[in-house]
């Protein structure tokens, strides 16, 4: 017997139908003799449609209104999946994030869990039953409602299991594992059986949207084993776990994000501190900086570009042109029809001609690089947006077929 948490995304829950197949997921773990949680989302674009019933009302909500607001969807699902086991002859019990014991700190909407009081599911699992828990929300020391932000029921699996000590966390959604690239993009993409922590952030952060990339770092930190897997087809789906196979495929995906603005400080003086100056003003406002390219003075002047999340654009373009006189920059530029294009795979700095095997890729489909950076498992590129998917296509097949 083991203890299984299990979490389905608001499409695997999205109706009646989507409902009792799960619940059947749920009874069949259950009746194999294992303890479970199961944590759900906000059924279908609920969240999304509570979203807009705020603004209808207001432009500027009050983000801790905003969180009472969108922890309601995720009641919906505990309570009509709780039912539905109920019918199957399951006994289940709901219990909201607060019921659940999760304690997060005070930042609404993408606030961070500080620790879980276990005991009420622990006490309900005693009871012989499965227990469902609202993803996504908390209690503040306010002793108000907290959101964990977008795709945070992801996160709140993870902490059950690492809370509760779990065999194993397995996240079931709409597709079928975590594949080589978006399958909606590259007909070819794979299926991956196993991928580390490691690349599996990677892909997470440079947008493979199968998993919140703070769930992952959470699973790493605390070494759940992690599946993630279809809700709709009973085949095994991709395990993430610490260290995979080295003697594997070298190259575990292809990804894009086209949710990145790239600026450029013209004519900084070429001194000592400037990036300093710059980069500290950006940090202070807890924008996010990426690539960094810094071009070769010329009359004692120079040029930096970055990228940033395209959500910070508005703010870092207003700091860095406020900033401009005291940086001595002559001009600030922005971009956003840009896109990142990245290949992961752990170990790759001890193989030679991955970066030249991407850039020859690119280079056949005559797309222009205007920036590169690289890490010990991945490199990305910065191209202009309307080349990202052919980009990512022809890399995919340089690289996976
Ligand atoms: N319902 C929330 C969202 O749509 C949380 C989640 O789905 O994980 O972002
Ligand atoms: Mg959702």
């Amino acid at each position: 017997m083991a203890l299984i948490v299990q979490k389905f995304g608001g499409s695997s829950v999205a109706d009646r139908d989507h409902i009792f197949n799960v619940a059947r997921i749920v009874a069949d773990t259950y009746r194999d003799g294992n303890s479970v949680v199961v944590v759900v989302s906000a059924q279908g674009d609920t969240t999304d449609d509570l979203m807009e019933k705020a603004a209808e009302i207001t432009h500027a909500p009050s983000l801790r209104e905003m969180d009472m607001l969108l922890a309601s969807g995720e009641q919906i699902s505990i309570a009509l999946l709780s039912m539905a086991l109920g019918e199957l002859g399951v006994k289940a019990i709901s219990l909201t994030g607060w019921q659940a014991g999760f304690k997060t700190d005070r930042n609404y909407s993408k606030a961070r869990i500080r620790r879980m009081e276990t005991e009420r599911i622990e006490s309900e699992l005693a009871k012989n039953q499965v227990v469902v828990v609202a993803g996504f929300q908390g209690l503040n020391s306010h002793e108000d409602v907290t959101t964990l932000g977008r795709g945070g029921s992801d996160t709140s699996a993870v902490a059950i299991a690492c809370a509760l000590k779990a065999d194993l966390c397995q996240i079931y959604t709409d597709v079928e594992g975590v594949y080589t690239a978006d399958p909606r993009i590259v007909r070819s993409a794979k299926k991956l059986d196993v991928i580390s922590f490691d690349e599996m952030l990677e892909l997470a952060s440079l947008g493979a949207q199968v998993l919140n990339n703070r769930s992952v770092e959470l699973a790493k930190k605390y070494g759940i084993n992690l599946e993630v897997l279809s809700s709709l087809n009973p085949v095994p789906g991709t395990i993430v776990k610490e260290v995979v196979d080295m003697e594997g495929m070298l190259i575990k995906g292809v990804a894009k994000d086209v949710n990145v603005a790239v600026f450029s400080l013209i004519g900084v003086p070429d001194q000592p501190g400037v990036s300093f100056k710059v980069f500290s003003l950006l940090s202070q406002r807890k924008i996010n900086v990426d690539i960094i390219l810094q071009s070769v003075g010329r009359d004692n002047t120079k040029d930096l570009t970055f990228t940033v999340p395209l959500a910070d654009k508005t703010l870092a373009e207003s700091v860095l042109k406020d900033a401009l006189p005291r940086l001595g920059a002559k001009d600030v530029k922005v971009r956003d029809d840009v896109a990142k294009v990245s290949v992961v795979g752990a170990g790759m700095q001890s193989y030679p001609g991955v970066a030249s095997t991407m850039f020859e890729a690119l280079y056949e489909n005559n797309i222009n690089i205007h920036m590169i950076s690289t890490s010990e498992i991945k490199i990305s590129v910065l191209i202009d947006k309307a080349d990202a998917d052919r980009a990512v296509n022809a890399i995919h097949d340089a690289f996976i077929n």
